[in-house]
């Protein structure tokens, strides 16, 4: 009785002072854990089919997952994800469509080397602008490595051959200067490693293939009014418990226990939508032990870190009308790079953001506020001078190491393919389900994959009960 009295008050206070008519169950028909976009996505569509016993069991203080907007500042920013990747053909859009949200188009575009080059201004390491003729150079040198890719991948995908393997024949072939070969590892690390949130070393030639599988298309946008609204919509009428971490999940052949530091919690089904670094680290056991090939995948798919550093200062001192600012560093610092978005061209504030990823930011995640804000600023200081004012705030990520994450998103890495990809996303003993953009096919690694991984799961589910899923609304 103490612990339902528990369960009920707890439930009252729970999604954002959301008070629904919660009350405590002793078996659910089903038990979401994680209250990311794939988990929340997985409990709207289990109750827009009529299946209402469902909780949603949440370690985090806040619902969102990576998806995680902030306004300390006046705006909404975003700490986890900021883009919806294409607008068109995309069942996460028609979600923003629905709410009328308006989106904020911007410059750069998935996958695009010459678009990104076109919206930035570009510095080389001692502060110096580049000239527009070694720009055109690194420009069409760039497009041409564009196209030796694509020819190594129509002969076959290969998985083991690594960006680095690609770029040193594409240099021997087209006799590179050295400058010329640091100019393109740079440019190269700037696009792919800053998406795919690994090194040029860990990344497959044919990494683009898998994203080439996404049906979204069009136009990358921002949501000025905050990411969050997203997962905020998809959490209105369900039952979640927030701070409740699951350490174990013992599943048969009718029921699933959840045991959390909450006690523990049974259900029917359970759809599992935890990050995959969280399910590397072992953070959740399973009883009996996942199958053997369920556990490969997740040692297969790799997890990626990237971060974001804000900087917020008195006034603009830097191109104020260019997307992105560019610094290519010394040879001996190469993978050292910040990725810097001029987001006073889109939020009307000085405020620049500074990405890092892949082994960078793993590394840089060890080191203090001061020595990280110092760094960004080292470099601005060569580009537009030492005079230029400090910042009046900051805000720093640390994905990689938050026991909740472990990591950004997940990235195939050298050895995972759509198989792998499908192989996590299958369903044990018809019971247990997987979402999460880990387990999408199509759109790994983006908010897009959790939605649409956590539909899936929920019709997986749905179907197990006999209940012929509707079309989502
Ligand atoms: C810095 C950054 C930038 C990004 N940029 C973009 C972008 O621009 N566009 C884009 O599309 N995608 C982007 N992404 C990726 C995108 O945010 C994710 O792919 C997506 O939000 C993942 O959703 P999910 O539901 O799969 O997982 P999550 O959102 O991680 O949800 C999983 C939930 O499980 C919870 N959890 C963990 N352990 C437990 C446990 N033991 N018990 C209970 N709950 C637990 C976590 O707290 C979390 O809330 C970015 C990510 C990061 C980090």
């Amino acid at each position: 009785m103490a612990r339902f009295f528990l369960l009920f008050v707890s439930h009252c206070y729970c999604a954002f002072g959301l008070i629904a008519e919660y009350h405590p169950i002793e078996t659910y028909d089903a038990i979401v854990v994680g209250a990311g976009v794939s988990g929340l996505s997985a409990a709207n569509t289990l109750r827009n089919n009529g299946v209402k016993k469902v909780i949603v069991l949440e370690a985090g203080n806040r619902i969102g997952g990576r998806v995680w907007t902030t306004d300390t500042w006046g705006s909404n920013l975003e700490l986890g994800a900021s883009w919806i990747h294409g607008i068109e053909n995309s069942p996460l859009f028609d979600v923003v469509r629905d709410m009328n949200l308006t989106i904020q188009p911007t410059i750069y575009k998935s996958g695009s080397l010459s678009t990104k080059l076109g919206s930035m201004a570009l510095y080389d390491a001692d502060g110096k602008p580049l000239s527009k003729e070694e720009i055109a150079t690194l420009k069409e040198y760039a497009e041409k490595f564009e196209g030796y890719l694509d020819e190594i991948n129509e002969k076959g995908r290969n998985h083991t051959l690594t960006y680095i393997d690609a770029l040193n024949s594409f240099s021997a072939k087209n006799k590179f200067s050295k400058q010329m070969y640091d100019r393109l590892y740079y440019i190269l690390r700037l696009l792919n490693t800053y998406e795919i949130a690994v090194d040029l070393q860990d990344m497959s030639v044919s990494v683009e293939e898998l994203y080439k599988k996404t049906e979204a298309s069009g136009t990358n946008g921002l949501i000025p009014l905050g990411y969050n609204l997203i997962p905020s919509k998809l959490a209105k009428h369900q039952s979640i418990e927030l701070n409740c971490k699951v350490d174990k999940i013992s599943y048969g052949d009718q029921i699933i226990e959840c045991r959390t530091n909450k006690g523990v919690f049974k259900a029917k089904n359970c759809i599992v939508t935890v990050p995959l670094g969280v399910l590397k680290a072992d953070a959740i056991a399973f009883s009996p032990p996942l199958p053997q090939e369920k556990l490969d995948v997740i040692e297969k798919i790799q997890v990626g870190v990237f971060d974001k550093i804000y900087l917020f200062f008195p006034k603009v001192f830097w191109d104020r009308h260019v997307e992105w600012i560019e610094s290519i560093p010394k040879p001996d610092m190469r993978d050292q790079i910040y990725d810097i978005m001029n987001l006073a061209k889109y939020f009307k504030q000085p405020i620049l953001l500074a990405f890092t990823a892949g082994s960078f930011a793993k590394e840089a995640e060890k080191w203090s506020d001061e020595k990280t804000v110092d760094s960004v600023m080292s470099l601005l200081k060569k580009i537009y001078g030492n005079d230029i004012p400090s910042p009046s705030s900051y805000m720093i990520t640390r994905w990689g190491s938050d026991p909740l994450f472990y990591g950004s998103y997940s990235s195939p890495g050298l050895q995972a393919d759509e198989e792998t990809y499908a192989t996590f996303a299958e369903p044990v003993m018809g019971r247990l389900f997987f979402a999460g953009e880990a387990t999408s096919q199509t759109d790994c690694s983006t908010v897009l994959g959790a939605f649409t991984t956590g539909q899936r799961a929920a019709n997986q589910l749905l179907t197990g009960m006999g209940i012929k899923p509707r079309i989502e609304d």
